[in-house]
C-alpha cells in the first residue's frame, strides 16, 4: 500500500487544475484528487472569460439594430431584460459546470468540494469535513482574485467582477475605477446595456502593455461608444448618500454619484490562508507561488500553475502549463511550457487582437525595425454613419523581415489574432506573408497586402 493517500493531490479545479488532473490520469498517476472550495471550471468558466463574452454579446445588439436599419431593415421598439440575461447566462454557466465534473469524473479523478489548506509539505486539511489528507505530488492551481483597494475610505461600496455577474438589476449609472483588460471589457458592456459609464484610469491611454497605436486607438473608440473615460486619476474616497447613491472622489479633486461603483485595478494571486509557509513553499514579492521552467515551487514534490504564479495570467496558458506539468511528473517527458509570443484578445468594442512584441518593445530590442499600418472603416458599417475603425499593425524586425507582432483592433480581431498566432509562433517573414494570396473582400486580407512601410514623422 502507497504511503500517501493519494499520487497526486490538486488544490483548484480551474482550467490549470482541472487540465492538470486529467493528463496526470492520462499519462498513467495512480489515485488522483481535486479540491474545489467555490465552483467546477474555476474563474474563467464561473466569473471569467465565458459570462465576460456572454455579457459582451448580450451588449453588442444595441449596434447591430441601428446596423440593421443602415441595410434596409426596419427593427421596431426593443427592450433589454437583465433578469433573462442573467438567468439565461446562470443555465448555460451551470450546464458548463457539469461538463467539468464530468470530464473529471470519467478521467478517474476524485472531487472534493472543499478547501484544502497546507499541514505540511505532505499533508492537507480539508476545511470544511475536517479530515486530513495525505499525497506524494500537490499542485496549487488557486488562481487569482480581485485586488480591492481595502486603503481606500469607504472601499466597502464597491464591488469586482465576481459579483458584476450577480446584480439584481442593471444599473444606471457605473464608475469602474482601472484601464485594464477587465475594466475596458466592462466599460463597453455596461455602456452597450444602456448604463451611464465612467471610467477611471490613473494612466492614458487605457490598456498598458500593449502597442500604442492600439492603445490609442481603443480609448478613442471606448470614447466614441458613449463611455467617459476620466485619466490620470484615482478614487481619493467613496461616500454612501442618503439616496442610495455613492458618491466616488477623485484625486484631481472632481467627484461623480453613481449607483455602481466596479475596481477593475488587477487580480492577485489567491495564496491567503493556504498554509504556503508550512509546506515550505516560497511566494515572490507580489505574492505569487515562486515556480521554475517545469512550474516547481522551492519544494520539490510542489507544483503550481495558472495565476497564482503570475506568469501570464490568461486560461489557455494555466492550461498549458497544467499539461506541461502532467507530462513532466507523469509523462516522462520534461516539458517547459514557452510563455513567448502569446496571442491574446481584449473584448472591448470593437475589440483587439494582439500577438508577438509592441512596436515600442521591438524597438528596444531590435536595432532596426520596420512597421505597416493601416486603418480603415470595416465594409459592414460603409452603409451608414457609424464611425467606428479598424487598425491593423505588423511589426517587423528590418534585418530578417520575420514579423515579430501582430496587432488587430477590429471586428472578429480575436479570431483572426489565432491564426496570426501560427504564423508569428512559426517565425515567419513579411515575404512568406505576402506569399499567401488574399481573401477578398475582407478586412483580414491586409494582413498580406500592406506594401507601403510606415515612416515616423520625425524621419
Ligand atoms: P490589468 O492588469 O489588465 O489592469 C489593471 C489596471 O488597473 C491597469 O489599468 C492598472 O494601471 C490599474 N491599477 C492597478 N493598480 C491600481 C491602483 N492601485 N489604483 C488604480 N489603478 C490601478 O488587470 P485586470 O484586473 O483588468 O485583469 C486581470 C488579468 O486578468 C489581466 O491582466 C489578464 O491577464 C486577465 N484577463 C484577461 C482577459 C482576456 O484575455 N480578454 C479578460 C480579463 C482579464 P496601469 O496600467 O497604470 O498599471
Amino acid at each position: 500500500m502507497s504511503e500517501f493517500d493519494y499520487d497526486l493531490f490538486v488544490i483548484g479545479a480551474g482550467s490549470g487544475g482541472v487540465r492538470a488532473a486529467r493528463m496526470a490520469r492520462q499519462h498513467g498517476a495512480g489515485k488522483v484528487a481535486i479540491a474545489e472550495e467555490f465552483r467546477y471550471g474555476g474563474t474563467c468558466v464561473i466569473r471569467g472569460c465565458v459570462p465576460k463574452k456572454l455579457f459582451v454579446y448580450a451588449s453588442e445588439f444595441p449596434k447591430y439594430f441601428k446596423l440593421a436599419e443602415d441595410f434596409g431593415w426596419s427593427v421596431g421598439e426593443t427592450t433589454f431584460s437583465w433578469e433573462s440575461l442573467i438567468a439565461n447566462k446562470d443555465k448555460e454557466i451551470d450546464r458548463l459546470e457539469g461538463i467539468y465534473g464530468r470530464i473529471l469524473g470519467n478521467a478517474g479523478v476524485e472531487t472534493i468540494s472543499d478547501r484544502a489548506e497546507f499541514v505540511d509539505a505532505h499533508t492537507l486539511r480539508l476545511v470544511n469535513s475536517g479530515k486530513t489528507v495525505t499525497a506524494r505530488t500537490i499542485l496549487i492551481a488557486t488562481g487569482g482574485t480581485p485586488y480591492v483597494p481595502d486603503d481606500i475610505e469607504g472601499y466597502e461600496l464597491g464591488i469586482t467582477s465576481n459579483e458584476a455577474f450577480h446584480l439584481d438589476s442593471l444599473p444606471q449609472r457605473v464608475v469602474i475605477a482601472g484601464g485594464g483588460y477587465i475594466a475596458c471589457e466592462f466599460a463597453q458592456i455596461f455602456n452597450g446595456m444602456g448604463s451611464k459609464v465612467t471610467q477611471v484610469y490613473r494612466g492614458s491611454p487605457v490598456l498598458r502593455g500593449f502597442d500604442m497605436d492600439v492603445r490609442e486607438h481603443v480609448h478613442k473608440e471606448i470614447e466614441m461608444s458613449g463611455v467617459e473615460i476620466k485619466t490620470n486619476t484615482v478614487f481619493k474616497r467613496i461616500e454612501q448618500l442618503e439616496d442610495g447613491s455613492k458618491r466616488v472622489h477623485l484625486t484631481n479633486g472632481e467627484h461623480i454619484d453613481t449607483d455602481v461603483v466596479m475596481y477593475a485595478i488587477g487580480r492577485v494571486p489567491a495564496v491567503a490562508g493556504l498554509g504556503l509557509d508550512a509546506a515550505g513553499v516560497e511566494i515572490d514579492d507580489k505574492g505569487a507561488v515562486r515556480v521554475d521552467e517545469y512550474s516547481k515551487t522551492s519544494v520539490d514534490h510542489i507544483y503550481a500553475v495558472g495565476d497564482v504564479t503570475n506568469r501570464v495570467n490568461l486560461t489557455p496558458v494555466a492550461i498549458r502549463e497544467g499539461a506541461a506539468f502532467a507530462a513532466t511528473v507523469y509523462g516522462d517527458t520534461p516539458t517547459a511550457f514557452d510563455h513567448d509570443d502569446i496571442a491574446s484578445a481584449v473584448f472591448t468594442q470593437p475589440p483587439v487582437g494582439s500577438v508577438g512584441l509592441s512596436e515600442e518593445d521591438a524597438r528596444k530590442k531590435h536595432a532596426s525595425v520596420d512597421v505597416y499600418k493601416t486603418s480603415f472603416r470595416p465594409m459592414k458599417q460603409t452603409l451608414g454613419d457609424q464611425q467606428s475603425r479598424m487598425l491593423m499593425k505588423l511589426v517587423v524586425e528590418g534585418e530578417t523581415q520575420r514579423v515579430l507582432g501582430v496587432h488587430i483592433v477590429g471586428p472578429d480581431a480575436p479570431e483572426m489574432i489565432q491564426l496570426a498566432a501560427i504564423a508569428v509562433k512559426a517565425g515567419l517573414t513579411k515575404d512568406q506573408y505576402d506569399a499567401a494570396c488574399a481573401v477578398h473582400p475582407t478586412s483580414a486580407e491586409e494582413l498580406v497586402t500592406m506594401k507601403e512601410k510606415w515612416t515616423p514623422p520625425e524621419q
